[in-house]
């Protein structure tokens, strides 16, 4: 697995060239450089790099699909989008977003009224807004200060309450009324971790009788004609397509009867999210079972239908893509601080005059190592170890012992790996779980990959270079939290593989893609690490090169604490007192002392390693 799948989840978004990850886009900059020119800056610890371009590209994908499936099957419908403002809240995501989409018909959706006021202001003149999600009578109110302002927008309703409230509403803020949508309830369900937003037993929608209810209020209410929109979401990552048709014929359905019930202004189905992101990095483990061209044809295909058969117009189609639109624009990038077996060297070796006979052998084992029985020795030395700290167990032998156990073993793992290295992969492949190594990384998975925490999402991984060298190592991940869940284990089924490095001499990076969803919004500050500097790379359209935009730097320590409303001057006040207070060191020293805290408490808290000959690191 040297190409890491980048075929897979890397589209043709990214490519490997000359041995590194490169942006496949105008002058197709290798992301080390990119990395190396902002660390140069002085900017260290982990770094989200967005890519407005992909943002673009995601959205061009969608209309592109739909425009061309609407063509195929002459449809009458037109096609529309919103960007769920849940999916990634960022303004140097969604200003970029809004900038980059003003020529297509592409808005946001909201579900909160801090997401609604965002809408408001970004949303491109003309292109559409929905709110989805609870609502009170303030936020009804808001939308209908929306409309008053111009905006196309739709307030989708969740239950019948909701119906009252607008009814109440429009009677005291008066015209322009929004748009009125309804939230179906439908019987079909998605599949997979994220399916519970559709059902018979989900969250939000009304049931039928409801849906005959809500006609009859808005009718008695002179409301009928502002009713424009039914919308259904069955969930995120929609892993096959069946469930999704599924819901479509139903929705379709119920589409056709509400305008025959007289919903003459009824010409949107909203079909929600769910379009799924292939996040797989290794063969025959791909997340989605079809392509965009499918759903959209699917999409266009079934409403036709539906309209034909039940001879109601073809209805426009509303989408509200998050995960697919942005995933791919946001890289995380972290250094990796330290290999665990990286202090085993022969340095580290103190053998006695007379050892421990198993530990002689352990010495024969690493002396005599040759390609034909590497592997057969290294069996042989995991066994030993096994026996040897049996024997500690039991008091039989001491810590150096010990210590001179461990160190020989890693030295004979690190030698039968380098043994192997030329040699048929599988070997390697067959040793991978007992030898893996694990390699320290400058972030937090619960900051940057919440979702791999919480629903074991996997993320595509790849160092950013020596990719013309093959890894040997199998590896696990740490993060630098004191949280053993902070850990990418291992996996046999979707093994990666690592290079060799020595971390005191050479920098290493890997990179997560596929983070611009969810994780960012979800990301939490466990052990108070915040989130990672981050900057876009907007590439010049005519020449081709790039700048580095919207940088913003990790929160300082001071700035971390003051969110959480800690009195932050009281803190400064305390540390200085107890310094001052301190009988063990000078006052020249407290004065030192005092610089020092002041300049920590202005930094990020993410870790600040230097090389081993004094240059600074990671
Ligand atoms: C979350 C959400 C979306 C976005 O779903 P994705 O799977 O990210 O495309 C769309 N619509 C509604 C109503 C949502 O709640």
């Amino acid at each position: 697995m040297v190409d890491y799948g980048i075929e897979y989840w890397g589209k043709d978004d990214f490519i490997i060239e000359d041995g590194q990850v490169k942006v496949n886009y105008k002058s197709k900059p290798a992301l080390i450089n990119i990395v190396k020119q902002v660390r140069e800056e002085g900017y260290r610890g982990p770094l989200l790099v967005r890519f407005p371009h992909l943002m673009k590209k995601q959205v061009e994908k969608i209309f592109t699909s739909f425009e061309n499936s609407i063509k195929e099957y002459h449809y009458k419908g037109k096609f529309k989008a919103v960007f769920p403002i849940k999916v990634n809240h960022y303004p140097n995501f969604i200003l970029p977003l809004m900038e980059n989409t003003t020529h297509r018909c592409y808005g946001l959706e909201a579900g909160s009224k801090s997401e609604l006021i965002i809408a408001m202001a970004y949303t491109n003149d003309n292109a559409p807004i929905t709110v989805n999600g609870f609502k009170d009578k303030e936020m009804i109110s808001l939308g209908f200060i929306a409309a008053k302002m111009g905006h196309d927008i739709t307030l989708t309703i969740e239950g019948l309450n909701e119906l009252e409230t607008i009814i109440e509403v429009a009677k005291t803020l008066g015209k322009p009324y929004p748009k009125i949508g309804l939230r179906i309830r439908l019987h079909s369900t998605g599949i997979g971790i994220w399916a519970k937003s559709g059902g018979i037993n989900s969250k939000f929608g009304l049931t039928a009788s409801e849906l005959v209810e809500a006609i009859s209020l808005l009718r008695k209410n002179d409301l009928l004609n502002k009713f424009t929109m039914i919308h259904f979401h069955i969930g995120s990552q929609i892993s096959d397509i069946s469930p999704l048709k599924k819901a479509l014929r139903e929705a379709g359905n119920i589409y056709a009867e509400l305008r025959k019930m007289g919903a003459k202004n009824l010409n949107n189905v909203n079909i929600g999210g769910g379009l799924a992101v292939e996040y797989a990095q290794h063969e025959n483990q791909q997340n989605r079972n079809y392509t965009l061209a499918e759903f959209s044809g699917d999409v266009v295909f079934t409403l036709k239908e539906i309209a034909k058969n039940k001879k109601e117009p073809e209805p426009n189609i509303f989408i509200e893509s998050g995960r697919y639109v942005s995933a791919s624009h946001a890289v995380l990038i972290a250094p990796v601080l330290e290999l665990f077996s990286q202090d085993y060297d022969e340095k580290s070796l103190h053998l006695k005059d007379k050892n421990p006979p198993l530990v002689e052998e352990l010495v024969d084992l690493y002396n005599t190592i040759n390609e034909r029985y590497a592997i057969e020795y290294l069996h042989d030395s995991l066994e030993h170890m096994e026996s040897l700290l049996t024997l500690f167990d039991l008091g039989y032998i001491d810590l150096q012992d010990r210590s001179n156990t461990e160190v020989l073993v890693h030295l004979i793992i690190k030698k039968v790996i380098k043994t192997l290295k030329h040699k048929n992969h599988s070997d390697i492949i067959r040793i991978q779980e007992q030898v893996q190594e694990r390699y320290l990384l400058n972030c937090s998975f619960f900051q940057s990959l919440p979702d791999y925490w919480g629903l074991e999402q996997k993320f595509p991984v790849i160092p950013l270079d020596r990719l013309n060298r093959r890894p040997t190592r199998s590896a696990s991940l740490w993060d630098i939290t004191c949280d053993s869940d902070g850990e990418v284990a291992f996996d046999k089924n979707a093994p990666l593989f690592l290079h060799d490095i020595d971390i005191n001499q050479e920098e290493y990076f890997v990179g997560f893609f596929l983070v611009g969803a969810y994780q960012e919004v979800l990301g939490m500050r466990h052990n108070l690490f915040t989130h990672p500097t981050e900057f876009s790379v907007v590439f010049d359209e005519e020449e081709g090169g790039y700048k580095i935009e919207n940088l913003l730097e990790s929160q300082t320590i001071l700035d971390v604490l003051e969110d959480l409303d800690y009195d932050t001057k009281e803190i400064e006040r305390s540390l200085k007192q107890r310094l001052e207070d301190s009988k063990e060191i000078s006052e020249d020293a407290k004065k030192e002392v005092l610089g020092q805290l002041y300049i920590m408490l202005s930094e990020n808290g993410y870790l600040r390693t230097v090389f081993k000959n004094g240059g600074e690191k990671s």
